[in-house]
């Protein structure tokens, strides 16, 4: 997670939007910055950042309806919104509340006012993340996502990035039958797996790390695999 967090701005004044970037880019952000509402809905989907900045006076689409979009889109509900609007819209910043964005800055703002704002909302959606990433306790075998770490009644046990994700999605949905396609699916972007035989070899490798609780993967013959109920 070393990865800088990416913030896209939708603001069609020039100056303040070079301003935002400028300030964001200086405190260490990815900054992206467009101008339209319909360019930052496009944005939103296509790169997923870390957080947007929207303005709500846009022309065309406005600010609200990109809000209503971006939280109503299962892919996009995640992005947290910061509203910034001019003096005169406080009833569209109740809208945006309502429509889910998480914060407003009302303009002018000086850039050290939305760089806290920004630093706020960047740690609640992380500690939120976090308290959502899930640890599970099996017969003794603890899988825990936030550390990618795994340990067999007490004793740490150490996967590659693949097994950890294959074990980590069948554990978290025990009892269910998944095609060794629907496991490549589900763990895509962990680059080393990326055909059906692959799925074979990983959890082959994973259940001689289980050992003793090699078992909890089960083979359903001619579908796929299942961890056991
Ligand atoms: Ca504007």
């Amino acid at each position: 997670m070393t990865n800088k967090p990416t913030i896209l701005v939708v603001e069609d004044e020039e100056d303040l939007r070079d301003i935002i970037i400028y300030n964001l880019k200086r405190e260490g952000y990815d900054a992206i910055g467009v101008e339209t509402g319909e360019q930052g809905l496009g944005q939103a989907n296509a790169i997923k950042p870390n957080l947007m900045i929207l303005d709500l006076m846009l022309p065309g689409m406005n600010g609200l309806d990109v809000c209503r979009q971006i939280k109503q889109d299962s892919n996009t509900r995640h992005i947290p919104i910061i509203i910034v609007s001019a003096k005169g819209e406080e009833a569209d910043i109740v809208s945006g509340l309502e429509l889910g964005a998480d914060d407003y800055v009302p303009k002018p703002f000086s850039p050290r006012i939305l760089l806290a704002r920004v630093r706020a909302v960047l740690r609640r959606s992380r500690e939120a993340e976090e308290e959502n990433a899930m640890s599970l306790n099996i017969d003794g075998l603890v899988i825990d996502s936030n550390k990618f770490q795994v340990s067999i009644d007490g004793k740490p046990e150490k996967l590659t990035k693949s097994e950890f994700s294959i074990l980590f999605f069948l554990a978290s949905h025990r009892g269910w039958v998944f095609t060794r396609y629907q496991i490549v699916d589900a763990i895509r972007g962990e680059q080393h797996v990326v055909t059906e035989r692959a799925v074979d070899v990983q959890i082959a490798g994973l259940r001689k790390k289980l050992g003793g609780h090699a078992a909890l993967i089960e083979t359903v013959r001619g579908v796929g695999y299942r961890f056991k109920e």
